[in-house]
């Protein structure tokens, strides 16, 4: 960061701008709209400030510009086209410790200017430090539509109650939950909708019963995805940005817990690289115990937590303790995988159904209805490692599958590290093992592998991809 964005009180203060221009009216107005004491120094003024001045907004020096003119002044800018002028303005203010900017040469700068969204009292101010002016300008372009307009009146609002709540709110934590319900809920669109005696008396409401209520927690299960941050859904977002607290195992991944609130404690309950994962009751506890302290958990598992995700165990002690939750789903590693493969899951000439396993190895075999698995015309996704996939191969040929029935293993799925791997039951495990294909992998048996040929898209380890911000 080449700048610090900070706000500067100038209601009063001497601000100097040397030149007259139309440019320099540009900045003026900025200052003045701080309520700054302007002073121009130059020895002419176009007619906007001659305007200005009689007015008695601003005061004017009508001479050529001299290192004095500085004293006593809270900033400088220059806004002249003489490259010697500007200069010397640069180093005067310098000498005398004013912060100063010289418009359109960052060199002889030591401040810049934002691209500001005025929405008194909230300001938004966006820089790109003067390497790309009109990126800025974009992207605060883009801002000023997601800001509307009352949002300023709003502020206003929440800081007149800001006194009252702090004192009726003990806690910090009850203090933010308390505006962040406000913020987004009903009372915001009532102001914004200009009704703001009505909103008014609403929060007014809204603290008496959050102070009567005190403090209670909430769980929101919440499906991340395979991997790539863009699959999220809006509410696991909005959600995701609300929690104090984030629950979080090994699946979840890194784009997407980038998206979680910054300032939400994390607890990691999956597996570290030596010892095992936080056992299933331990985790069900946690969520209970930190619900019970007031805080709003967000328990973010990988692909979707009904599916092969215990969520169902984690909600029903929630419930046993009277706690209130809501389950977002996600997209589960079967159909984001799918897609990111190329590989439909069904198809008209192929599968008429698909069906999803889990297959733990144990003692060197796995638990499956080999049958129900075997079946032409249906495709079988697999959520597993690839410990047990030489097993599932074999067994799947025992059960009358042909040897050369089409099978595919994806590594990562959906992120910058997806490989995929086809080949056939008869020799997948073994090109798998040979490439050496990292967890998580998720396997497909059927057809529609067939398909990838013509259907693959999305191949990161491909230079013509665009690049993924994952
Ligand atoms: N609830 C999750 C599944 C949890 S089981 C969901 O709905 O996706 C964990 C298994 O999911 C892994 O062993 C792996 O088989 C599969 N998996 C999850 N994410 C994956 C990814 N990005 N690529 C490949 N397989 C994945």
């Amino acid at each position: 960061m080449d700048h610090l964005p900070i706000f500067i009180t100038l209601r009063g203060r001497c601000c100097v701008v040397v030149g007259g221009g139309e440019i320099a009216a540009r900045k003026i107005g900025l200052l003045c709209k701080a309520h700054a004491m302007v002073t121009i120094v130059a020895p002419e003024l176009c007619p906007a400030l001659a305007e200005h001045r009689q007015q008695g907004l601003v005061d004017w020096i009508a001479a050529r510009f001299e290192p004095h003119h500085l004293d006593g002044a809270t900033l400088a800018i220059a806004a002249t086209d003489d490259e010697a002028v500007n200069r010397a303005v640069s180093a005067a203010a310098q000498t005398r410790n004013i912060p100063v900017n010289i418009v359109d040469q960052p060199a002889l700068c030591t401040f810049v200017f934002p691209s500001i969204i005025d929405r008194s009292p909230i300001v938004v101010a966006v820089s790109s430090g003067g390497a790309a002016p009109v990126l800025s300008r974009m992207l605060r372009s883009r801002l000023e539509t997601m800001i509307p307009a009352a949002y300023g009146r709003l502020a206003e609002l929440a800081g007149a109650f800001r006194e009252q709540v702090k004192q009726r709110l003990g806690s910090m934590q009850q203090r933010r939950i308390f505006w962040e319900n406000i913020f987004e809920g009903p009372i915001a669109e009532q102001m914004l909708a200009g009704r703001e005696d009505a909103a008014k008396r609403a929060l007014q409401r809204a603290l008496d019963n959050a102070a009567d209520a005190g403090a209670r927690g909430e769980v929101y299960l919440v499906g991340g995805g395979p991997g790539d941050p863009d699959l999220l859904t809006f509410r696991a977002l909005r959600l995701m940005q609300k929690a104090d607290v984030v629950v979080y195992d090994a699946l979840v991944s890194e784009g997407v817990m980038d998206l979680v609130r910054r300032d939400a404690e994390r607890i990691y309950v999956g597996k570290q690289r030596a010892n095992h994962a936080l056992p299933q009751e331990d985790i069900n506890a946690l969520l209970v115990r930190l619900a019970l302290d007031g805080r709003r958990v967000l328990r973010l598992k990988g692909g979707d937590p009904f599916i092969f995700g215990r969520g169902g165990e984690e909600i029903e002690t929630l419930a046993e303790h009277g706690i209130p939750f809501q389950v977002v789903p996600g997209i589960s590693a079967a159909n984001g995988v799918a897609s990111y493969a190329g590989i439909p899951l069904t198809h008209r000439d192929y599968a008429q159904s698909v069906l999803f396993a889990t297959g733990h190895l144990r003692d060197n075999s796995i638990d499956l209805d080999w049958e129900a698995l075997a079946r032409p015309r249906q495709t079988v996704v697999i959520y597993m490692g690839l410990t047990g996939l030489a097993i599932i191969c074999r067994k799947l040929i025992e059960q009358g599958l042909p040897r050369d029935w089409p099978a595919a293993v994806i590594q990562q799925g959906t992120t910058r590290h997806q490989r995929v791997m086809t080949g056939t039951l008869e020799n997948l495990a073994q090109k798998v093992e040979a490439a050496g294909f990292k967890a998580p992998t998720l396997t497909i048996v059927g057809e529609v592998v067939k398909l990838r040929d013509k259907l693959a898209w999305f191949d990161p380890q491909d230079g013509d991809q665009p690049p993924l911000l994952l």
